[in-house]
């Protein structure tokens, strides 16, 4: 059932995000050296074979918990913040001396979803990724907790993880976590495992349902925040692979063609700046369109005109992501704007060749182009 070529294209993929939970690397909030010596010899091993690998790691809040002396990982957001600041630096020297034994050089690399948001910083993070690759060094990425409130925050390193795929073009997300893969269903404790599920082709609503019910049981992000990962990064062209962390040397038997955990496969590719049009710039408003504007962007493939526009909601600025829901309210599209909420208020339902005389400006014809336009729920 396209087991076979989804499993066959692992052995090819050149380049791979490393996704690594805190249930991997730490033990009651200590750093298991061990561990981490076993994915630097996997990470090494699977360089000197022409891959390329950037590694997500957590463990950041779980370490500096310990170092402070806490039985708990911090019960406020300020908290959970100061004891990133203290873990992250355990967690990155670790990384570094295991790696230098290998002789390999890592960098460190701290982000927020709204870091990622605007097309230039994303560009910016792209570029200095690719080129520590380059380089032949290893990035090991974390969220940059101590300034990412909630409204900022990618929450859980599995989106983080599933975004850095669509920042290098990986092909491949491995999530390293402290279960074997998907089961069917939620496991119970002291029950025998339900079977794994192999490979999935498409994340349907059994798949989700197999998912749901084991949340908290595994690490911050649950198995729903996997799924949604997984999701992602089929979106940006990338397989994605969930295995059991707690296994040393997985990773280069899976890179061998050994099948270890649930494999999701690949969808097509959306390109590259549609995909952190959908996925990673927050949309920061709506807007109103009518049907037939419904129609000419779903089915003749147009631009967003001012004749289609009924109203708008909230407010944003040239260049943000918005919001084009139909009159019943449900998202079609998602686009980058060329005028901000104010003017496009004013150029509802206005003819093109009006747009200079009502403004005083104009940006181009075009309230939303083509190219900067995705369509919801097709793609
Ligand atoms: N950034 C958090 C940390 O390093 C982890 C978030 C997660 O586990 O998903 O502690």
């Amino acid at each position: 059932m396209g087991d076979e070529d989804s499993w066959g294209l692992i052995p090819r993929a050149k380049r791979i995000v490393l996704k690594i939970g805190s249930s991997t690397i730490t033990h009651d909030g200590r750093l298991r050296p061990r561990k981490f010596t076993a994915i630097a010899r996997d990470v090494a091993a699977l360089m000197e074979d022409g891959l390329q690998i950037v590694v997500v790691s957590s463990g950041a809040i779980a370490v500096g918990a310990h170092r402070l002396g806490w039985t708990h990982v911090g019960r406020t957001v300020r908290e959970k913040q100061a004891a990133a600041a203290v873990g992250q630096i355990g967690l990155v020297e670790l990384y570094q001396r295991r790696f230098a034994r290998l002789d390999r050089t890592v960098g460190q690399i701290l982000l927020t979803r709204t870091g990622l948001e605007e097309r230039e910083r994303f560009l910016n993070a792209r570029h200095t990724m690719l080129e520590l690759l380059r380089l032949g060094v290893i990035p090991i990425v974390n969220e940059n907790d101590t300034v990412a409130t909630e409204e900022i925050r990618f929450g859980d390193n599995d989106n983080l993880a599933a975004t850095i795929v669509n920042v290098v073009e990986a092909d491949l997300l491995v999530i390293l976590t402290d279960v074997d893969g998907l089961y069917e269903c939620a496991p119970e404790p002291g029950e025998p495992r339900p079977p794994l599920i192999r490979t999935v082709e498409k994340i349907t609503p059994a798949i989700e349902a197999s998912a749901s019910g084991s949340g908290s049981r595994f690490g911050s992000g649950g198995m729903v925040t996997k799924l949604e990962a997984a999701q992602n990064a089929a979106r940006s062209g990338a397989a994605t692979i969930l295995c059991n962390g707690k296994i040393d040397g997985l990773l280069q038997k899976i890179m061998k063609g050994e099948r270890h955990g649930t494999l999701f496969s690949p969808g097509d590719r959306l390109r590259g700046r549609k995909h952190w049009l959908t996925f990673t710039a927050k949309p920061r408003g709506q807007i109103v369109i009518d049907d037939g504007a419904v129609r000419a962007l779903k089915e003749r493939g147009r631009s967003l005109l001012p004749a289609g526009i009924l109203r708008v909601r909230g407010s944003f600025e040239i260049g943000d992501s918005v919001r084009l829901v139909n009159e019943r309210g449900e998202e079609v599209a998602r686009g980058l704007v060329g005028y901000s909420s104010g003017d496009v208020a004013k150029l509802t339902g206005q003819a093109t060749k009006e747009i200079n005389r009502v403004l005083g400006y104009s940006n181009g014809d075009e309230v939303i182009h083509r190219d900067d336009l995705v369509l919801i729920g097709e793609s």
